[in-house]
């Protein structure tokens, strides 16, 4: 429609924020993971052109998008109320908890949220894992004083591995793949029923439509699956 961003069909940039393996990782230089080979898929069904990723801070996202520096977010990103108030998702296409990770043999054995009160804690800044804390602060159950936020997830496992931080909260498959990959573990899991979308911009609602029916071609075909085996199940 005549009042889209961006142009119907046209030229797109993408933003990610890597560190959040297996969505979204530098590998040997390259920017790779299953956001990136989905929403590659899913703009190879539409006749928009994906052109090139910038990679940002998860923070910085939405800010660039709205300011025109890209045109979609693929960043394993949750749908919630309250990023709807400034940007568009498409239809979901992928579903996760949250998960707590700590030191592998370690003594901290936690089971429950409350079992984190008084530990020292980290988690991604402007995600939903920081959600579950900042909540957790306002309801009195954690000290302010115990939280760190950061950039990137992995500088947060870093210093859990060495013993800086007790305890990270992050989304479950990435909690998993940190496991498999460093010296951490989940200690358990909560739900959270959260879903990912990619983001456009509010008024690309041709883009969102257009990136929606190509994830549900994706599903459709092999492509889903053959992706999910990919970075899931190497
Ligand atoms: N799914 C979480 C969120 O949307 C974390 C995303 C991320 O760190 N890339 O806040």
């Amino acid at each position: 429609d005549e009042d889209d961003d961006t142009e119907a069909g046209g030229e797109i940039v993408a933003g990610t924020a890597s560190g959040f393996p297996p969505f979204e990782m530098v590998e040997d230089g390259e920017l790779v993971g299953f956001d990136i080979d989905l929403l590659e898929a899913a703009v190879a069904e539409t006749d928009y052109e994906l052109t090139g990723w910038e990679d940002l801070g998860f923070d910085g996202l939405i800010p660039a998008l709205e300011n025109e520096n890209i045109d979609v977010i693929a960043a394993a990103m949750t749908i919630t109320e309250e990023r709807e108030e400034t940007v568009s998702f498409t239809d979901p296409y992928y579903s996760a908890d949250q998960s707590v990770l700590v030191q592998t043999d370690g003594d901290f054995e936690p089971e429950e949220l409350e079992d984190l009160a008084g530990q020292a804690l980290g988690a991604q800044s402007g995600t939903t894992g920081e959600g579950v804390v900042e909540e957790q602060i306002e309801d009195g159950t954690f000290d302010e004083g115990d939280y760190r936020s950061y950039d990137e997830y992995v500088f947060a496992v870093e210093e859990l591995e060495s013993g800086l931080l007790d305890a990270v909260i992050l989304d479950e498959p990435v909690g998993e793949t940190f496991e498999a990959d460093r010296d951490v573990e989940v200690a358990f899991v909560f739900e959270t029923g959260e879903e990912y979308g990619f983001a456009v911009r509010q008024d690309d609602e041709d883009l969102q439509e257009a990136l929606s029916e190509g994830i549900a071609a994706v599903e459709d075909s092999s492509e889903y699956e053959e992706i999910t085996r990919e970075w899931f199940d190497p």
